[in-house]
């Protein structure tokens, strides 16, 4: 991997979104520990993260993504690339009485403040637990006998190429402190956590703090450290901790960075650490559990950045070498795997209807919504008319969607949006306005309109006309769900630097509105808002 490696060497990028520039990570993360980062982005929302990470990938910048940065050491050295902030998503909004939808930049703390309000038990845990949810899902956090994958029902990820999925927790969760994220390059964006047992909020509210004081009683927040150093290793028996107090590690330091006096696995900055005071502490110490006591540990701090290359060996973390800098290596960036090996049919999106003003309403009803490319643009272009975009609706409970029309199905109805119906918005893969809107209902009547601008129809396209459309696109309903099969010939004024901008909807009626993915936006929903749609990358 070549990367600029100083300031001097970096293009000069037009950034698309609001960036801070030259932020020191020290003030970043838990550690007091870092160089600067290039630059520091703080998305707002899913589609602002998937920008994000279009722009990366098109000025080959290397990415890194911090939540509160609690279980994070940040390398001394610059980092010439983008470290991306998941604080700036951090809405949490009830589903349904048992069920918390939580972005990913939501606190640990938050999650169990807000649950002690509703009176829903099981959450306590996560109170005072550094960090936010977004990681502690992805590191499968856990303590006092509790873990994150025991309360989550399902995550959204977003991937390098704006591809946002819903996956099932078995996917995910592997076991102890292991996720399937951990060896991919999804980011985290929300998950949908469930508590279903109710408990007087003052019994909770106690055992918050008992866990609190607990922490407080453990010096963990004496000075600034990431907690646990390294995983247990259950082979051995015995925790870390116990292993590195055997070995005499208690107190043990190195510049500025010291083993804690009451917990041996955890190593603290007390003033002026580098991370090379770190990583070689950890070194020593991983070291000696191996050869002193038999146990291999692995290492549970997350490092980020730039290193000597010999310190992350010996610390057993995955790198990879930076030819400019001989003896050093990157550890922690966010990597496609995925480049040229793409299978067909491809998800583009995929996850549920969640609401769009996040009032609490008891919405969706088990709707989901998934686009997927079904051919390599390559061999697109070779078969115009062929189906190239397949969008699928599902209602679980087959009574989302109410408001049924008359008219028989397969249908052109105009003003289909009186009634329940599942709605797709194309937009223009570059900073175009126009877009393209596809509305359908369960029982296959559909309707179809083309935008230059928000609600601005297109020339030719001011009367609606089933005509203009029926070459270029496929109804289906079936038992897997309802939707439309769309021509790569229909798509390909759309598709901009192999992207295009992609919106799903739902109204079923009743006032009622759902998104995938979602954005927040006070006042009189509105979905013909093409600068929020989410781009994501054809292959
Ligand atoms: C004093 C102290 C005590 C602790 N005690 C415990 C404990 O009891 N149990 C426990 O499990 N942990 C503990 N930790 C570690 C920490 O609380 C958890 O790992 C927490 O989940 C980290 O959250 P964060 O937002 O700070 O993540 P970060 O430190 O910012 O990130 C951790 C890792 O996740 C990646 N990441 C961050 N956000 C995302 C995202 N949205 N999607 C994908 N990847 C992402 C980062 O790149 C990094 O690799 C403790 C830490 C401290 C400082």
């Amino acid at each position: 991997m070549l990367f600029p490696t100083t300031t001097n060497e970096m293009p000069e990028p037009i950034l698309p979104f609001p960036c801070e520039e030259n932020v020191p990570l020290s003030v970043v993360g838990y550690y007091a520990i870092g160089g600067r980062a290039r630059w520091f982005a703080r998305p707002r929302s899913v589609s602002e993260l998937a920008g994000v990470l279009d722009w990366c990938r098109g000025v080959r910048l290397p990415v890194i993504v911090a939540g509160k940065g609690s279980n994070m050491l940040f390398s001394d050295e610059d980092f010439p690339g983008v470290v991306i902030f998941t604080g700036g998503m951090n809405r949490m909004f009830w589903v349904s009485e048992h069920e918390l939808f939580c972005e990913a930049g939501v606190e640990n703390t938050d999650v169990a403040i807000a649950l002690q309000k509703a009176g829903r038990s099981g959450g306590e845990w996560l109170y005072r637990l550094p960090g936010m949810i977004g990681a502690t899902v992805r590191m499968n956090g856990r303590c006092y006998g509790e873990e994150i994958s025991a309360v989550t029902m399902g995550i959204v990820t977003a991937g390098l190429d704006g591809t946002i999925r819903w996956h099932r927790k078995e996917e995910v969760f592997l076991g102890y402190k292991q996720t399937s994220l951990m060896q991919s390059p999804e980011i985290v964006v929300g998950a949908l956590l469930e508590f279903p047992e109710s408990m007087d909020p003052e019994a909770i509210g106690q055992k918050m703090q008992e866990y609190g004081n607990d922490r407080d009683a453990k010096h963990q927040f004496d000075f600034p450290c990431c907690g646990s150093t390294f995983k247990n290793s259950y082979e051995v028996g015995r925790p870390s901790g116990q292993i590195f107090d055997s070995l005499g590690f208690r107190g043990r330091r190195e510049g500025g960075a010291q083993v804690s006096d009451h917990h041996a696995n955890f190593i603290f900055n007390i003033g002026g650490a580098t991370a090379v005071d770190v990583l070689k502490l950890a070194g020593a110490m991983r070291t000696a559990a191996r050869e002193q006591a038999g146990a291999d540990l692995e290492l549970e701090l997350q490092c980020a950045g730039l290193f000597d290359a010999s310190l992350l060996e010996e610390c057993g973390i995955a790198s990879i070498p930076e030819p400019s800098r001989p003896g050093f290596a990157w550890a922690g960036l966010l990597h496609s795997h995925e480049d040229g090996k793409a299978s067909f049919p491809r998800i583009l999106l995929q996850g549920p209807m969640l609401d769009y003003s996040g009032d609490d309403l008891k919405f969706p009803d088990g709707i989901t919504v998934k686009v997927e490319q079904l051919a390599p643009l390559s061999e697109a272009h070779l078969d115009p008319g062929g189906p190239f975009i397949r969008w699928t609706t599902q209602d679980a409970s087959g009574k989302s969607f109410p408001q049924r029309p008359e008219a028989p199905g397969g249908s052109f109805v105009d003003n289909l949006w009186k009634y329940g119906v599942s709605e797709l918005f194309i937009g223009d893969g570059g900073s175009g306005t126009s877009y393209l809107e596809f509305e359908i209902t369960p029982d296959g009547q559909w309707v179809a309109l083309r935008f230059n601008a928000p609600r601005i129809r297109a020339s030719g396209h001011e009367m609606l006309s089933e005509s203009l459309w029926a070459e270029s696109l496929m109804m289906f309903t079936s038992s897997s769900g309802f939707g439309m099969e769309l021509s790569f010939a229909l798509l390909e004024p759309f598709i901009q630097d192999g992207r295009v901008k992609l919106q799903c909807c739902a109204s079923p009626g009743e006032q009622r509105y759902g998104l995938f993915p979602w954005w927040h936006a006070p006042g009189t929903p509105d979905f013909h808002q093409p600068a929020r749609f989410c781009p994501v990358r054809l292959v």
